[in-house]
């Protein structure tokens, strides 16, 4: 065939009238028909990806989301249960076929309430992955109202926007989990006396979101849409985790329960004790007290609460979940073909250490490092075969590092 004869075998276009003709074994393809075909590839995979979500999730029920959360997160049962039953009947809302009747699911937005390193955003990243959803972690602090030196409400979307790699369908499904709302609550009773630019402004702007609404959310940077400006993104299947310490709202709760209040003087360990027990019993009014607007807690209908952690969970933490620190140590040195092993009594003393320089569960780690820091330099090169950590070794090493430096570590 002579070479202007050649033409698109799909839509027929001559070559002159193509920018581009690629050849195949027995066929010609032109660059508009590739376009359309790789449009309609897209579309499928987008189709095909929704139904894959479907038949995941129809497979999650409560208990298994509970199991899954069981196999990282160590206690917090009351919260694993709450989590399990609201993501469930989420993502039951958002597999609901439109019916004609008149019963809409609500969203159930969940609000974990617990001191800082008790395994929330643990949680949130667990479910994420089981879900195999994109999650997109954000610091309530750093949100302000628009106009004011800060991160825009919009700017939480962009994050699940890069979490879902700019795929607009998967974010849409994502999951936003919000730490330190308690840092938005409002200051004071009284808002006329100074603007309150991180307070209850914020709580209307995040409300929105919650409530579901679309958005035009700026990519920021995304190399997919490097000229476009903003993408739109629809904020009513996202289900949003919200966060915090709430301090003091024990106080809160226990003038609700007429409780005396914790006294000044109670020491540390009975103070923890009380605050357990105390945010067992949480309610939303407690949030409203604390300074939510009401409105916001109403978007955060799933309330629940979070254990401090004591030694013997910190214990199970180091050794149990599935990428427990330990095993993670056992799979570093397994590579260098050594055998890794730590005595029980060392790893009580590295529990021990935690409780002391109150690291909680994440000082767990740097404390590890700084014992075995020597071994991982040594080892690999020494042909030895077998490490074993005694209590004795342990000691020694924690001795020689900068304990100080750990004590700052939070
Ligand atoms: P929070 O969000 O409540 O401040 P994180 O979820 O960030 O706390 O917890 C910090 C780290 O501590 C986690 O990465 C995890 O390794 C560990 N951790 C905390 N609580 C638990 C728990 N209940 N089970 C297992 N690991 C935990």
């Amino acid at each position: 065939m002579a070479k202007e004869e050649l033409e698109c075998s799909f839509c027929g276009r001559k070559k002159p009238e193509t920018n581009l003709l690629i050849a195949g074994l027995d066929a010609h393809i032109c660059d508009k028909c590739i376009e359309q075909a790789h449009g309609i590839v897209l579309e499928e995979l987008k189709q095909g990806e929704a139904k894959e979500l479907s038949s995941d999730l129809m497979l999650s029920k409560p208990k298994v989301i509970k199991e899954f959360l069981d196999q990282y997160v160590i206690g917090q049962e009351a919260t694993k249960k709450v989590m399990s039953v609201a993501v469930y009947n989420h993502y039951k809302r958002l597999l609901q076929p439109a019916s004609g009747d008149d019963v809409e699911i609500q969203k159930s937005n969940i609000v974990m309430v617990g001191e800082t390193g008790t395994g929330k955003t643990l949680i949130a990243k667990t479910i994420a992955k089981m879900l195999n959803v994109p999650l997109a972690i954000v610091d309530a602090t750093v949100l302000t109202e628009a106009g004011y030196v800060g991160e825009d409400v919009e700017g939480i979307l962009t994050r699940l926007l890069q979490a879902a790699d700019y795929n607009v369908e998967k974010a849409q499904r994502g999951i936003v989990f919000i730490d330190e709302i308690d840092k938005i609550a409002r200051k004071s009773d009284n808002p006329s006396i100074t603007r309150d630019v991180s307070g209850e402004g914020v709580q209307q702007a995040l409300l929105k979101l919650l409530e579901g609404t679309t958005v035009n959310v700026p990519p920021k940077g995304g190399r997919k849409h490097p000229d476009q400006k903003f993408v739109e993104v629809d904020t009513e299947n996202i289900l949003f985790i919200a966060g915090g310490a709430f301090d003091g709202i024990e106080r809160n709760i226990s003038k609700r329960l007429n409780m005396q209040a914790v006294g000044f003087s109670a020491s540390k360990s009975e103070d923890n004790i009380e605050r357990t027990n105390l945010l067992k019993y949480i309610i939303p009014k407690d949030l409203k007290d604390f300074g939510l607007i009401p409105e916001i807690i109403g978007r955060l209908p799933a309330l629940t609460y979070m254990n401090p952690l004591d030694e013997s969970t910190l214990r199970s933490i180091l050794t149990e979940p599935k990428n427990a620190i330990i095993k993670q140590y056992k799979k570093l040195f397994e590579m260098d073909d050594i055998e890794f092993e730590m005595t029980d009594d060392a790893l009580d003393y590295i529990v021990e250490k935690a409780v002391e320089y109150k690291l909680g569960a994440r000082g767990l780690r740097s404390l590890c490092e700084a014992v075995l820091t020597d071994a991982m330099f040594e080892m690999p090169e020494s042909g030895k075969s077998k490490l074993k950590i005694t209590r004795a070794y342990a000691e020694e090493k924690l001795n020689k590092s900068t304990i100080s430096k750990l004590k700052a570590v939070s």
